[in-house]
């Protein structure tokens, strides 16, 4: 997968003038993030962390996994509607893990009330590596599928024109031209846009649900603004505010501060640290609304690590996807080695087989938002030490997948240049559209690629370790 700058990757002046480049380029573009001592206020802000260079990525790989998002779109939408398969795959886990737990009191309370959406909106992002195997051919593994609050939509699609304009800097305007557009937010925006009209009422707001610490404000302003190009109104509140100003009327129609909400999408929420008691009863709230939440909570219990895991058994999608075996082969194709550590004979197997070769494999929490996960000797030991205990089903297990690294740099504010040897994980936003049991829109959105240094493990660009990064396909 050589890329053809390998020229100049070690030509130290060329490097720190496309350097400098790159950096004022990125924020003229708007690839910005907050700052970390200011989180909150945008009076001083810097450029988001990227590459220097494109990576490259295997065209044929990008090709699969842009096929793949339609199925992997209606396969999350099916798992949402699946009731007795969500009970059945979670039921070991939410015995242990309170903040699924937690989480999937809500969705069997809001469906025992009864649903009051009609629309549903589905915005994922499906992340994947190349996992170089025995021969050195690459091959297309799901990392796993956000369902909830997938960022970098909106950032990504700036770094395309900087890398463009490194490229050309270094004289390699041909490869520059072969880089190709993508703008993840103008298709999650299209998705909002759709379920706000169906929902109908041209009044009624879309409320983004922030956090507290927003520094990745510039990602998520990217889908508001594209919301305001089609005047529609984007109001941004926090689970709070929905505790304190939020309410429902007879027929279930969400307002805040006396604005009736048409669509809820969710940039927070899916970490037990997002809630206090006040903010699940405002979650709580929300989705027994008859606003469109995006996403509602089955989906969000769709997306997470168990679920995943039991995709992988065999007969598993046949049944959530009958008569489309199609769609079932080329989502499996993507599916990596992934286990299931419940009690029981085939549990204690799993579980002996990561002990005795922790280095392939990687040990899963149900979390989301990077640097959860355990590795190599620090997986044994945890392993060792619950094996015997039923607080292993809350991990699952998953082969470890091993992509041939590239060598890059990594601009960070306040960093030294300095070449590092990458990898790279791609992700492929997905949208779609549900009204009653109609699907009126079912698109992938556009590409992420985020890169990072082979020494850390875990960690997304929100963590502080991945970076952005523009496929440079070959
Ligand atoms: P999270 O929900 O925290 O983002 P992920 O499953 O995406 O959890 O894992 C976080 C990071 O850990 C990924 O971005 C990737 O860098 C690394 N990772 C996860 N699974 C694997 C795997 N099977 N093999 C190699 N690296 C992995
Ligand atoms: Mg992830």
């Amino acid at each position: 997968m050589a890329a053809p700058w390998e020229d100049v990757l070690r030509n130290e002046a060329a490097v720190q003038e496309a350097a400098r480049v790159a950096v004022d380029a990125a924020l003229l573009a708007g690839v910005l993030m907050r700052t970390e001592s200011e989180p909150n206020a945008s009076d001083v802000v810097n450029y988001a962390p990227f590459t220097l260079f494109p990576s490259a990525v295997p065209s044929a790989l990008f090709e699969q996994a842009y096929a793949v998002q339609q199925d992997f779109n209606l396969l999350v939408d099916a798992i949402s509607q699946n009731k007795e398969f969500l009970e059945r795959t979670l039921a070991s886990t939410i015995k242990v893990d309170d903040f699924t737990a937690r989480l999937f009191r809500i969705y069997m309370q809001v469906l025992e009330e009864g649903l009051a959406q009609s629309v549903f909106l589905g915005i994922n992002r499906s992340d994947y590596m190349f996992d170089c195997g025995v021969d050195g051919t690459p091959a297309l593994k799901q990392i796993e599928i956000n369902t909830i609050a997938a960022s970098f939509g909106g950032l990504t699609s700036r770094t395309a024109a900087v890398h463009g304009q490194v490229l050309k800097v270094l004289g390699k305007s041909k490869e520059a031209s072969r880089i190709l557009p993508n703008n993840p937010s103008k298709g999650l925006a299209l998705g909002i846009a759709k379920a706000w009209e169906l929902y109908g009422s041209t009044s009624a707001v879309v409320m983004f649900l922030v956090e507290e610490v927003q520094r990745n404000i510039f990602d998520q302003r990217c889908v508001e603004n594209e919301l305001w190009n089609r005047n529609i109104r984007v109001i941004r509140r926090r689970f709070r505010d929905v505790f304190e100003k939020g309410s429902l009327d007879d027929a279930r129609r969400l307002y805040m501060d006396s604005q009736e909400v048409a669509v809820v999408y969710y940039r927070e929420g899916y970490v037990p640290k997002n809630y206090d008691q006040q903010n699940w009863e405002a979650r709580l709230l929300l989705e027994r609304s008859r606003a469109v939440k995006c996403p509602d909570i089955a989906t969000q219990l769709a997306g997470t690590k168990k679920v995943q895991q039991e995709l992988s058994q065999p007969g598993t999608l046949e049944k959530l996807l009958p008569g489309s075996d199609e769609a079932v082969a080329r989502i499996r194709a993507t599916f990596a080695g992934l286990y299931s550590l419940d009690v029981g004979e085939e549990g204690d197997k799993i579980a002996a087989m990561a002990i005795a070769d922790p280095d392939q494999f990687v040990l899963k929490p149900q979390r989301e938002g990077g640097g959860n996960n355990l590795y190599g000797e620090e997986l044994r030991q945890v392993l060792e030490k619950i094996r015997d205990s039923p607080e292993r089903t809350s991990y699952i297990l998953m082969d470890k997948i091993k992509p041939q690294p590239a060598m890059n740099y990594l601009l960070r504010a306040h960093s030294p240049l300095q070449v590092s040897e990458c990898i790279s994980e791609l992700g492929i936003f997905g949208v779609y559209v549900r009204q009653g049991k109609e699907m009126v829109m079912n698109k992938a959105a556009g590409h992420l690629l985020r890169t990072k240094a082979i020494e850390h493990a875990d960690g997304g660009v929100a963590a502080g370790v991945a970076v952005l990064d523009t496929p440079y396909l070959v």
